[in-house]
């Protein structure tokens, strides 16, 4: 789905599954606002005042301004790991289940 699809300001998250990153720290380059690897290597979504969320499947909204960032690290993610879905209906609108 092309980023013109998207309804204008409409509500965005975004989770990693972990168990498939290889901690090669492109998404913490491209967006660190939103990512940042762990000592355990892999990268996680950071909640508010910065904390990474480790629990499985923890998601955390996509600012718009940082929407690009996101969308080229879901892309360029050698672990097809990053997906960023619709908070309304929950569809993956970028990442490696996005239609
Ligand atoms: S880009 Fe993907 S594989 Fe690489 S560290 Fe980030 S989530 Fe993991």
């Amino acid at each position: 789905m092309q980023q013109e699809a998207l309804a204008d300001g409409e509500a965005l998250e975004v989770w990693i599954d972990q168990d498939l990153c290889t901690g090669d720290g492109i998404c913490a380059q491209y967006a660190p606002e939103v990512f940042e690897l762990d000592i355990d290597g892999l990268a996680y979504v950071k909640g508010p005042d910065e904390e990474l969320l480790q629990a499985k499947g923890a998601t955390v909204p996509v600012p718009l301004p940082l929407l690009t960032d996101v969308v080229d690290s879901a892309k360029e993610c050698p672990g097809e790991c990053i997906h960023v879905r619709r908070v309304a209906d929950r569809v993956e609108v970028f990442g490696p289940d996005a239609e």
